[in-house]
């Protein structure tokens, strides 16, 4: 399934408005700031929402655009080709946001979309805990009905938005020893609960400007109803349905930030000279750049491929686990060999092809590390 015509220059509009914003935005000036400051500020959040970016695939009823997947990936793209991937709104509306349209009540998602497409509200999804990434069964969160409540106790670490996340989508068992059938999902609309806390920011080696952050549970107390999807034990299912989204989105950033290097990459080599040429001159700098954009083209292909079964919903896990460990290892690899042809300059931060590489590290790590992308694709086989 292929866009028509008019999905075409639907689309294109679409990235028109999008690169609009961030020639406003997302300047060099402030993509700096945001690594300075650990975050995007809450009111870039919302002059997003009042510029059409926040929501795209939230259903109309419930204030957003009612797009297809395909303009999610417009929009990594344009964030990709500006360095504003540290804005994290692909995982606002394109990892958490579905959680909400798929599984909350109706009432639930009058009360919580909106804000989410104004970007009053920020979301965030917080799976991972010190002690179980890879393997999520092991997380010792914990929940216990009381009443008409839950109460949950425990950790996450590596939280995304995990400063300014207010709508946050947590996993919990119903006992630390119960296995996938023991996981469940809440809501925890953050200024609502008590027994909620925030750890520090954390300073990581790349993507400063998103705010990675801790979370603490003491005896934090969730209402029933922010169970998602109303059954208990239900999570595990949940995330295994969600998660192949998540993979095609973190893959579409990772050839987002692949263009950006390519082009940052072709403009300087063929503007930089040594022993009197260009540097695109050397047939080691053609062969490197003729690798990478025949790697390129082919994580583009296969993406397309993907993204065209999502929208069709046939997308399988194993699949998408490819593209997530194909396109991520490409984008590790190109840009590597892109900064080396920067030579020296390549090593300084004034560049963006620095923090492409600081930036690019993690991807191969979170929403499932390549390792747990091979034994997902294994399983296929
Ligand atoms: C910048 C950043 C942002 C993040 N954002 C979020 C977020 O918003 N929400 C969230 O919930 N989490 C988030 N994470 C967490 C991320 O998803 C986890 O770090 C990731 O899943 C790996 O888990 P771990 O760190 O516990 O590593 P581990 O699971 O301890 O893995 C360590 C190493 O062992 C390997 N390994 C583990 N199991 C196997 C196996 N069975 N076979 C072979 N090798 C194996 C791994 O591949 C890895 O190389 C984020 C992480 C980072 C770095």
């Amino acid at each position: 399934m292929s866009p028509g015509p008019l999905r075409n220059d639907e689309l294109r509009m679409f990235a028109d408005a999008v690169n609009a914003f961030l020639d406003d935005h997302a300047t060099p000036e402030a993509t700096a700031r945001w690594r300075a400051d650990g975050a995007v500020s809450e009111e870039t959040w919302r002059c997003a929402g009042r510029a059409g970016l926040l929501g795209v695939s939230i259903p109309e009823e419930y204030g957003g655009a009612g797009a297809d997947f395909r303009f999610e990936m417009v929009l990594m793209e344009c964030l990709g080709r500006k360095h504003a991937l540290n804005f994290a709104i692909p995982l606002h509306n394109a990892v958490v946001a579905p959680y909400l349209v798929r599984y909350a009540s109706e009432e639930q998602k009058r009360r919580w979309l909106p804000g989410a497409v104004t970007g009053e509200t920020i979301l965030a999804v917080a799976m991972t805990e010190p002690g179980a990434g890879s393997d999520l069964q092991g997380m010792q969160t914990v929940e216990r009905r009381q009443g008409d409540h839950y109460v949950i106790n425990g950790q996450k670490t590596f939280i995304s938005n995990g400063l300014h996340g207010s709508l946050i989508v947590v996993a919990a068992k119903t006992d630390a020893q119960a296995g996938a059938k023991g996981i469940s999902l809440f809501v925890v609309e953050t200024d609502k609960v008590e027994g909620f806390a925030r750890g520090r920011l954390l300073d990581k080696l790349g993507q400063e400007g998103r705010d990675t952050a801790e979370l603490f549970f003491s005896d934090m107390r969730v209402p029933a109803e922010n169970l998602l999807g109303g059954v208990e034990g239900a999570g595990f299912g949940m995330l295994m349905e969600n998660l192949p989204q998540e993979r095609i989105v973190i893959a579409g950033q990772a050839l987002g930030m692949i263009d950006a290097a390519m082009d940052a990459t072709l403009h300087y080599v063929k503007e930089r000279r040594a022993f009197g040429g260009a540097l695109f001159d050397f047939q080691n700098t053609k062969f490197k750049l003729a690798e990478c954009a025949t790697q390129a083209r082919i994580a583009k292909v296969f993406l397309d491929h993907c993204v065209d079964q999502l929208v069709a919903v046939t997308l399988d896990a194993a699949t998408a686990s490819m593209a997530k460990y194909w396109i991520t290892e490409a984008q590790g690899a190109i840009i590597d060999e892109c900064l080396q042809l920067f030579g020296g300059y390549g090593y300084m931060l004034d560049y963006p092809i620095a923090n492409m590489y600081k930036d690019a590290r993690a991807y191969r790590i979170y929403g499932g590390t390549s390792e747990i992308m091979k034994l997902l694709i294994a399983r296929s086989l």
